[in-house]
């Protein structure tokens, strides 16, 4: 059922190395070749061997729409018809930036970016440019972006293919960063006795790339006080959960407040975009305001920040869509937990808003120790005999699905069917 996709995957390794522009594309942890996509419709994905999958990965979080929304589409279309880039200012990016500093008490200002990895590589600049201390503390497990710092103990992409950091990296860099265990505030005490030049902590405060972590509110709670006790700035990673836990994304569950935030995926629609924001004298900082520089060329790209806005007014509008999707997700994950019990296969699942995640393990995650020690096997051979029955999950054990609002209960119900045929076919 996979020809097609087998050649063009053939082909596209003969000129792009592994034949991806994204490692866990290429099925390394799972096995198998990647199904090739031709196009998308609402919340189905289409392949060039005619194969039609209810899509639970939608670009990895950004499409809370499903594919093809029809708003977003006249947004992205009206807009590219006046120009796709000028490199110089427009309205959209002051509405857009309105948007996202209503929503968020802990953003007086953004500043936009072409993705997630270049939002924390410029936030964590900004944290030492503001505080004038040069390391970090990070959490193995959390995934950041690719950028030299932060390549450490990364989580997913780096996890699943066994290497934590890369060649490429300078320890000169690394050397900066200091890695801590999640929920575990012990060991970020640590870090902080045995560095007195700590700029930032950063932290996705609901990990999803070590599979669907949350962090506790005790944690949380701690590291806001150990950042106010040593001057150091609290940074949450939202690229991920921003809009898509809830509106404001974990801050919409937690009392704790940032110093940053950054943000990703959901606020470009599906268009490349990522933003960092947060306290005013912080964020007053960034050069031209301030000596931190920080530049893009495409930047606040019209088509981006249209599509964005698009996306972004339509959740504002309707609030009660987060309250759909996690009834959705909340069944999806019940219906995999039953039928993994049905076969006395462990599993354990989580939620948050739109995001779920479950590992084959019997023991609660709490950090990416425990990750690890979940059955990636099963896993594999889970994810392909979902495949096979058209459900299309993310290809590693270490990541999170999500619920689009283009997804009907008949659809939900139909990846629970799935789940129980594959799950009896994993037991044999
Ligand atoms: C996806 C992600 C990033 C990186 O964003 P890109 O757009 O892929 O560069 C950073 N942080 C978190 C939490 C993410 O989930």
């Amino acid at each position: 059922m996979f020809e097609k996709s087998k050649l063009a995957f053939a082909e596209a390794s003969r000129y792009i190395p592994g034949g991806v522009d994204s490692p866990v594309r290429a099925f390394g942890s799972v096995g198998g070749t990647p199904p090739f996509i031709e196009r998308g419709e609402g919340a189905y994905l289409f392949d060039i061997d005619g194969n039609r999958y209810i899509d639970f990965v939608q670009s990895w979080g950004p499409l809370i729409f499903g594919h093809c929304d029809k708003d977003i589409e006249e947004a992205v279309i009206e807009t590219a018809k006046k120009g796709l880039s000028f490199g110089a200012p427009t309205e959209l990016e002051t509405e857009l930036a309105k948007e996202i500093v209503t929503l968020f008490d802990s953003i007086d200002k953004v500043r936009f970016v072409n993705s997630g990895t270049e939002a924390v590589m410029s936030a964590l600049r900004l944290a030492r440019g503001f505080t004038g201390k040069n390391d970090i503390v990070k959490f193995a497990g959390c995934y950041h972006g690719h950028s030299d710092s932060l390549l450490v103990q990364a989580g997913s992409g780096a996890a699943t293919f066994g290497t934590p950091s890369s060649p490429g990296v300078p320890e000169d860099l690394t050397k900066h960063t200091l890695l801590a265990t999640y929920n575990d505030l012990e060991s970020v005490k640590k870090c902080f006795q045995e560095s007195g030049d700590i700029a930032c902590v950063i932290i996705e405060p609901i990990a999803g790339n070590m599979g669907l972590v949350p962090a506790s509110e005790e944690f949380l709670e701690g590291l806001r006080e150990l950042c106010n006790e040593h001057g150091a700035l609290l940074i949450f990673d939202e690229v991920m959960s921003g809009f898509r836990a809830t509106l404001t994304g974990a801050q919409g569950i937690t009392q704790v407040k940032p110093d940053l935030v950054t943000l990703g995926k959901v606020i470009g629609g599906g268009m490349p975009v990522g933003a960092f924001g947060g306290r005013i004298d912080i964020m007053e900082r960034l050069s031209p305001e301030g000596p931190v520089y920080q530049a893009g060329t495409l930047s606040g790209n019209p088509v981006a920040m249209a599509a964005g806005l698009a996306s972004l007014r339509k959740l504002k509008h309707n609030p009660a869509i987060y309250v759909e999707l996690g009834k959705k997700a909340k069944r999806l994950m019940k219906g995999f937990k039953a039928a993994a019990d049905a076969e006395e296969i462990p599993l354990v699942t989580e939620v948050r808003g739109s995001m779920f995640g479950y590992f084959f393990s019997d023991k609660e995650v709490k950090n990416f120790d425990d990750a690890l020690s979940s059955d990636t096997e099963t896993f594999a051979k889970f994810h392909s005999g979902m495949l096979r029955r058209g459900i299309y999950l993310a290809c590693s054990a270490f990541e999170t699905g999500f619920i689009s609002t283009a997804m009907t209960d008949e659809m939900i119900e139909e990846a629970i069917i799935a789940a129980y045929e594959t799950m009896r076919e994993i037991r044999g």
